[in-house]
């Protein structure tokens, strides 16, 4: 896993979040504001503007630049929350990029979103699909798996988890403000992180 890898990663991370903007945008709609898909494809331009700015050295510095930006130009709860994602990764990813370091990485950045959204599994956030994707990254790390299938089964554990959405009941950010009439969506950020581990299962493929 290389700097270059990385950077694609959020190149193809901003193409998917631009093909299904409006979905994420109405996923919004229907239990917060209608603003996601466009905050995302926002902040995601204003990364792949940065990191081209950047004199990129490594693999961590395309993390925390990414993190950085999302923080300062993404307004909303899914900006402050993504930054972090990709700014406690960039601190902790050591080099060279081992799967077991990516993977360690990974969930170290998890724990920073949980942290920051006060949020744990089942409350109807990007946690549903960020964690499981980490344990299924950490399984593959286990049980001695490739990257490339490792990133694909955190890909599906992600997708997985963003469905596992839809009958709960929100009890984070402002989808929690609906109670029970915010059962039967899917929630806008786990579809999000979907997306974005599953550009990285492509860009690794
Ligand atoms: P906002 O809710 O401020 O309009 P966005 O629409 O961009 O921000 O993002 C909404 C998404 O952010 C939600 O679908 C959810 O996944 C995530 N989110 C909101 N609050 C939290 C939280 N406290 N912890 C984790 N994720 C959260
Ligand atoms: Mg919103």
């Amino acid at each position: 896993m290389e700097a270059a890898l990385f950077v694609a990663w959020f190149e193809e991370a901003a193409r998917l979040v631009r093909a299904d903007r409006d979905r994420l945008t109405r996923l919004d709609a229907a239990i917060g504001d209608a603003d996601h898909g466009t905050n995302l494809d926002r902040g995601l331009t204003e990364v792949l503007k940065a990191l081209a700015d950047t004199a990129i050295e490594s693999e961590a510095q395309v993390l925390t630049t990414a993190g950085a930006t999302l923080i300062r130009r993404v307004g909303g709860a899914s900006g402050p929350l993504y930054g972090s994602l990709f700014r406690q990764m960039g601190k902790a990813l050591e080099t060279p990029v081992t799967l077991a370091g990516f993977a360690a990485a990974f969930e170290e950045g998890v724990v920073a979103v949980e942290r920051l959204g006060k949020a744990a599994l089942g409350d109807k956030t990007m946690v549903d699909a960020l964690a499981p994707a980490s344990r299924a990254l950490a399984l593959a790390v286990r049980d001695g798996v490739g990257v490339r299938e490792a990133l694909d089964q955190a890909a599906r554990a992600a997708a997985d988890g963003s469905k596992a959405t839809i009958p709960m009941r929100a009890r984070k950010g402002r989808a929690s403000y609906l109670g029970e009439r915010s059962i039967g969506h899917e929630d806008p950020g786990a579809a999000s992180s979907a997306l974005f581990m599953a550009a990285l299962a492509t860009v690794a493929g």
